[in-house]
């Protein structure tokens, strides 16, 4: 389905990155492997997709940072010649309640989230206008379509991400790049592991389907998102949260 296509996967070390990572290149996607810093997790990751027989890299990078990113997405370009799919998954949570949050963690929250996104949209862009079906995923949240409480940091990135990735599919539309993305409930990943929401019946109460997903329910979502079988949606939100968001 993805055969001789590269895709750029941030955050692709663990979680639903990882998966979505396997998933193209089990898909035959070539795949780059963005991390933040750990390095055995994600060579893990490249040598599980070279056995499926795609090309592999790693590349460790803050994607919060502008200029981090120009030199890793300059050099995948490099490796891999042009880039047919992008996916904004890098995340990171640090919780807290309004009152207690300190600047410092909104700000990070808002920088990896959000402008991670922006960074990497920004710098593959030219590349991703060249192939004859570019696509850009953006892994949101539920949090950013109905907010959370002691999440005001991660609500309001996961928002923004909402709001520039329908600005994305709006520009990128007349160069048939597609922008779409996936708004994942309550996933089981080091992420959701220590919530304590999540214990006492919680998720029996607020999720109708009644369980957490696996990293696998949204990889799938993400690869129909890349593959030519989503020609026309742009813009859209799929939510990937067994009924969470109603
Ligand atoms: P996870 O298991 O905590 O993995 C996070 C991934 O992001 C790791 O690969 C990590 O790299 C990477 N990362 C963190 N900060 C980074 C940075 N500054 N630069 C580059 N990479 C960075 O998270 P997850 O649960 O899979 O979540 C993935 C995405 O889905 C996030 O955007 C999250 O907000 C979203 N999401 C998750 C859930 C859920 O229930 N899990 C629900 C809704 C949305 P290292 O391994 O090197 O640290």
């Amino acid at each position: 389905m993805l055969q001789e296509r590269t895709a750029v996967i941030t955050g692709a070390s663990r979680g639903i990155g990882k998966a979505i990572a396997l998933n193209m290149a089990q898909n035959g996607a070539n795949i780059a492997i963005v991390y933040a810093n750990n390095v055995e997790a994600a060579e893990t990751v490249r040598q599980q997709a070279e056995t499926l027989g795609v090309m592999a890299k790693t590349y460790p990078c803050n994607v919060a940072d502008y200029r981090e990113s120009e030199c890793v997405c300059e050099q995948i370009i490099k490796d891999f010649g042009p880039v047919s799919i992008l996916v904004n998954n890098a995340g990171i949570v640090r919780d807290n309640l309004v009152l207690r949050m300190r600047e410092a963690d909104f700000d990070a929250v808002i920088d990896v989230n959000l402008k991670g996104a922006f960074n990497f949209i920004k710098h593959l862009s030219r590349s991703l206008m060249k192939s004859p079906a570019g696509r850009i995923i953006n892994i949101t949240s539920v949090s950013g379509l109905m907010g959370s409480p002691g999440q005001i940091n991660y609500a309001s990135a996961k928002a923004g991400l909402i709001g520039l990735t329908k600005s994305v599919a709006r520009e990128l539309a007349p160069k048939n790049v597609t922008c779409n993305a996936i708004a994942p409930g309550f996933i089981d990943t080091d992420m959701t592991s220590s919530l304590p929401r999540l214990a006492g019946g919680y998720v029996e109460f607020a999720v109708p389907l009644r369980r957490v997903g696996s990293v696998d329910e949204v990889a799938h979502v993400a690869t129909f998102l890349a593959s030519k079988m989503s020609s026309y949606i742009t813009g859209e939100v799929i939510r990937v949260d067994g009924g969470l968001g109603m």
